[in-house]
């Protein structure tokens, strides 16, 4: 198996144009993991550890950037909690649901965008909040893929064979956002359903994402226009409970889920209508408290 290490990003595509079975390598924690197991035995490993453009991350202002985040695809799981849970709330709190400090550590969610597991913890919070995915090839450039038309199966992304993940964009957090998940454990643990949610009050809209509950990780579309009808963004009103019910039931019956060693599918649907339900009340608590605080 050969072994590519690009130093630079423009090397990295040009490496990925003319193999294009070569395998991009970041933390390595699926990677190595399906090789030991012998999952796959890819032609050649494209080491990205090297690029530092896919280190960093930084605030876009203008017509593009529009003050959103651009996250590179080799920022750790450990970074993310460290330097932008502040901005990325339920992507912090996702982040330190993954694995045990060695995996966060090594893993990226450019990593988890690319493995596209529907139980890959970053993506229910790169959902909620309006992610895209900044996807570059050496021959078409850059193109921009909504994190909700990324995924498109069972471990199959929107990148093609030349194509590598450059970065997610997101809005820094302009309201509460929470991000639970189920597993038999506390740690080390692959989800068996999570549920994102992001308040957006200034578009009085809600953001959702689940997990591990349909063949691709996907909003809860019903579910988020529901509460943003409902919700009482102008006098930041109680949620009442029936909403917070049926906003529970109408984020379940988005999910898809099959029956696997970690769970029923009907326990999925239940499990994630009551995360849905506590999240958006938690979310929801905390912005009426913060609108207290500040009159
Ligand atoms: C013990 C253990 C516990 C774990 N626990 C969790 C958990 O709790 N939650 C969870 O979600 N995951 C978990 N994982 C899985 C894994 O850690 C995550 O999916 C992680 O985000 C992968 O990131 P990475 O940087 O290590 O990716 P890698 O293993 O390097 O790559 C993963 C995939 O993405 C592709 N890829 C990487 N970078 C790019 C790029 N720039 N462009 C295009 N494709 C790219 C690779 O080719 C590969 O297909 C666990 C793994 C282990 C071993």
């Amino acid at each position: 198996m050969d072994f590519l290490r690009p130093a630079t990003w423009a090397d990295a595509l040009a490496a990925k144009a003319e193999r294009p079975g070569a395998l991009p390598l970041q933390g390595g924690t699926d990677v190595m993991v399906e090789i030991n197991f012998d999952v796959h035995r890819p032609e050649a490993l494209l080491d990205l550890t090297r690029v530092r453009e896919l280190a960093g991350w930084d605030t876009v202002d203008g017509d593009t950037g529009g003050g959103r985040l651009r996250v590179g695809a080799g920022v750790t799981y450990t970074r993310l909690i460290e330097e932008l849970g502040g901005r990325l709330p339920g992507l912090a709190q996702a982040s330190r649901t993954v694995g045990s400090p060695q995996i966060r550590n090594r893993g990226t969610a450019g990593g988890n965008l690319g493995a596209a597991s529907p139980a890959g913890d970053a993506h229910p919070p790169l959902l909620a909040g309006g992610a895209e995915v900044e996807a570059e090839s050496a021959a078409r450039g850059v193109r921009m893929i909504p994190a909700a038309d990324f995924f498109t199966g069972v471990k199959r992304n929107a990148l093609e064979p030349d194509e590598l993940i450059r970065a997610f964009w997101t809005p820094p957090a302009s309201g509460p956002q929470y991000f639970s998940k189920i597993g038999t454990r506390n740690a080390m643990v692959i989800a068996v359903c999570s549920f994102a949610v992001a308040l957006h009050p200034g578009e009085r809209r809600v953001g959702t994402g689940l997990g591990s509950a349909a063949p691709t990780p996907r909003r809860a579309a019903a579910a988020e226009e529901f509460a943003s009808a409902e919700l009482d963004w102008d006098g930041r009103g109680p949620l009442g409970e029936a909403a917070a019910r049926r906003f529970g039931e109408l984020a379940a019956e988005a999910a898809s889920p099959i029956d696997d060693v970690r769970g029923t599918g009907d326990y999925r649907r239940h499990a994630l209508a009551v995360l849905a339900r506590r999240t958006l009340t938690w979310a929801w608590n905390d912005h009426r408290n913060a609108g207290r605080r500040a009159s």
